[in-house]
């Protein structure tokens, strides 16, 4: 079968962690991705079967989230792709003011064509009959069900599981319905349980009343994977998609069964990257002190202590020098960077220096740490923290990542993809600081280093 030239999916997702999640679940299901950082600048056509642009506008100005979602649709268009999915979180974090019901409108109305389906009432009210999408942020796995419109976390309701209590987005009410309608103009109705059990074809009939009734948006019911499959065949032929990763299960079977996917290509697929690794720690969170214990236990590692960064005392050069002398070793050595240490120490430093600048310290020698390996000639990143990831993928300039097989839940493994000339692709694991099991700076670097697919 002949690869396909153009990307079928396109996904806009309102954070990179989230992004990297939904990339995941699509190369488990069979598709080529690759993830962006940011918009790209150019148009050069890209070879996968789905493209996730990662954006940070889930708690950004509503205006600014909408023209950054547009801008990424135009893009996704511009690649050629047939369906789009707006991605956010499994418990639909967003404020009162938005980002979902907001970003969700404005793609409905870039999508939708409104002469093709004006249905001539005088008013105009039906101008969009054809203007549907639906929101499920339902992600089983993970223990996100919705069910009569109301998310559970667990056996919680939503606005009961300590979501109540976010600092940027408190979810207060578990019933969707209501909170995506106070954040739209559009009809938000309901795609109810007992709809989605009895099949694709009642969930299509569901969908054709909805819209009869004027509603724009429906809040879907999910509360298993079978569900979501379901949804995903029903949706088939919606131009926009919106919800958690999880309702993205469905959707690789829909291109296979249209023809349109290579049915067993090697979706997990990176490029071979040749080079030395290094592993980067500078999340405290509990599953990276164990990982950094278990390490250390038996690898070399070198410690950044904040307070010495901030004397100005060299650290970095240091760290630099550690790493190159295990390499050049008549027995060459993997090291780890780590500034991971216990919660009573990252208080004292932070009663000491304030948070934001420990923070921003430790972010700023780890990622020049990074990138001074890279231009000695480091090729594989196993980087631990979500905004030391950032951080570290800013430093080496990279914008985007073709995604491969999985490494622990949620984390896969990468490539950069080089966007201009004479660039090397290197292999990155970027791993939120709760993630993976003990051993996975281990596991990481073995799959960095072989098994591709
Ligand atoms: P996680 O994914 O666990 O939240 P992040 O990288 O997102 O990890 O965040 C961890 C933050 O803590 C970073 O800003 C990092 O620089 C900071 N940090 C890490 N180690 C220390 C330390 N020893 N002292 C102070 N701050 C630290």
């Amino acid at each position: 079968m002949t690869q396909p030239s153009r990307p079928l999916l396109g996904c806009i997702a309102d954070d990179f962690t989230g992004a990297t999640d939904l990339a995941n679940m699509l190369v488990r299901g069979g598709m080529r991705t690759v993830q962006t950082i940011g918009i790209p600048a150019d148009n050069a056509p890209i070879q996968a079967d789905a493209l996730v642009v990662a954006l940070k506008s889930r708690t950004i100005d509503a205006a600014d989230a909408v023209a950054q979602s547009l801008a990424s649709l135009d893009w996704l268009r511009a690649q050629g792709c047939q369906q789009i999915f707006f991605k956010y979180c499994s418990t639909f974090d967003s404020t009162e003011a938005g980002n979902i019901g907001p970003v969700a409108d404005a793609l409905l109305d870039a999508l939708t064509d409104p002469s093709a389906t004006y249905e001539g009432k005088e008013s105009g009210a039906h101008k969009h009959s054809h203007r549907f999408t639906i929101a499920c942020p339902a992600f089983p796995e993970n223990h996100r069900t919705v069910y009569r419109g109301h998310l559970f976390v667990g056996d919680a309701l939503l606005s009961e599981s300590g979501m109540e209590n976010h600092p940027l987005t408190p979810m207060t009410d578990a019933n969707l319905v209501r909170v995506l309608q106070r954040q739209t103009q559009s009809k938000v109705g309901l795609l109810r349980y007992d709809t989605i059990a009895r099949g694709a074809g009642a969930v299509r009939e569901a969908i054709a009343k909805l819209r009869a009734e004027g509603v724009h948006i429906a809040i879907a019911d999910a509360i298993s994977d079978a569900d979501l499959y379901t949804l995903g065949e029903a949706c088939n032929d919606l131009p926009l998609i919106t919800g958690g990763s999880g309702v993205a299960l469905g959707l690789p079977a829909n291109f296979r069964a249209a023809g349109k996917l290579e049915s067993d290509g090697p979706a997990a697929a990176l490029p071979a990257v040749e080079g030395s690794a290094v592993v980067l720690a500078g999340s405290a969170s509990k599953a990276t002190q164990a990982q950094v214990a278990a390490w250390l236990a038996g690898h070399p590692g070198f410690k950044i202590d904040a307070l010495a960064l901030s004397r100005g005392e060299p650290l970095v050069d240091q760290a630099v020098a550690f790493a190159q002398q295990h390499a050049a070793a008549a027995q060459p050595q993997t090291v780890l960077i780590y500034a991971t240490t216990s919660p009573d120490e990252v208080k004292r430093v932070q009663s000491e220096l304030g948070a934001a600048r420990a923070g921003e310290l430790v972010e700023a020698a780890l990622a020049s740490v990074a990138r001074r390996l890279r231009d000695a000639g480091v090729r594989k990143f196993v980087v631990a923290g979500g905004e030391t990831s950032g951080a570290v993928v800013q430093a080496l300039d990279v914008r985007m990542l073709r995604i491969g097989a999985q490494i622990d839940p949620g984390v896969p493994a990468t490539a950069s993809v080089p966007t201009r000339d004479g660039e090397a692709s290197v292999g990155l694991a970027l791993k939120s600081g709760n993630f993976g099991t003990v051993d996975f700076f281990e596991k990481a670097l073995a799959q960095l280093d072989g098994a591709r697919a």
